[in-house]
């Protein structure tokens, strides 16, 4: 897509103008490399922090409980020792790898782009297809390291401890997992050739749904009761009951069309 042709002024392209200029600016920044794990790591915590507060306030506030899909929370020390483990992996891969991207190039690419913000339209229409995209590629790769014992052992099966899934959990997986999930999200990006803002965008947009996915709580508001094609967190927490089916990590289609779709 050529945004060096869209107008600032175009239908709303000034309301995401200012998120593009501080992401223009920050590209120059020498702290580039490591801003976006820093991001995700942040956005990953402070999203998951919401649904922390609903495991404490359950136990006092009924209706919480009501929502919850499995019956118990899991406990403070639980929450913290989760966050401990994502904590250095993040620190030992997810920020190394990242820097080697940024000092590869990717941060003057950013720099070089235009101008101008994309549109809302056109970052909606991006950032849904990143979704559909980064879904296709995460239902395919989840498939088949769960179609295979030696694949499932060493790369996914620590993501399975976690019978019933909490928010924080959304990566909580082995190092190589959670790498492999980085690069499918920015490929997806790729693959779309979409603005820097609607990459920005999507990223967030997909650690919301990884969190979201994984929060044990099926609320009347959650996205897949305003939209059928979503799991939500009831399709996902049926993968990690039965350990099998529901493959894709937000739409519901590919399990549909490979018969691996577990009804909830
Ligand atoms: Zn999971
Ligand atoms: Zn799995």
């Amino acid at each position: 897509m050529l945004y060096g042709v869209v107008s600032p002024t175009a239908c709303g392209a000034p309301l995401l103008q200012p998120v593009w200029d501080e992401i223009r600016e920050r590209s120059g920044e020498r702290a580039t490399p490591l801003w976006s794990a820093c991001l995700a790591f942040s956005a990953h915590v402070l999203l998951s922090a919401l649904f922390l507060g609903l495991d404490v306030l359950g136990p006092r506030v009924p209706w919480i409980s009501r929502y919850r899909i499995h019956g118990k929370p899991v406990s403070l020390r639980g929450w913290f020792r989760c966050l401990v483990r994502i904590a250095w992996k993040y620190a030992l891969c997810i920020l190394p790898v990242s820097a080697w991207f940024g000092y590869a190039g990717f941060a003057q690419h950013e720099r070089a782009a235009a101008a101008a913000a994309p549109s809302l339209l056109v970052a909606c229409s991006e950032c849904f297809s990143c979704l559909l995209v980064f879904d296709t590629f995460f239902f395919f790769v989840h498939y088949t390291v769960h179609r295979n014992t030696w694949l499932y052992k060493v790369f996914h099966q620590s993501h399975h401890t976690n019978i019933h899934p909490f928010a924080l959990a959304a990566q909580d997986s082995g190092v190589i997992e959670l790498v492999s999930q980085q690069v499918l999200a920015m490929f997806s990006t790729v693959v779309v050739g979409c603005h820097p803002v609607s990459k920005v965008l999507f990223h967030l947009l997909n650690i919301w749904l990884a969190v979201e996915g994984h929060c044990g709580y099926d609320f009347p508001w959650s996205l897949h009761r305003m939209l059928p094609c979503f799991g939500g967190a009831p399709f996902h927490h049926a993968h990690h009951q039965h350990v099998t089916g529901n493959y894709a990590p937000y739409f519901t289609h590919w399990d549909l069309i490979f018969g691996t779709a577990i009804h909830t």
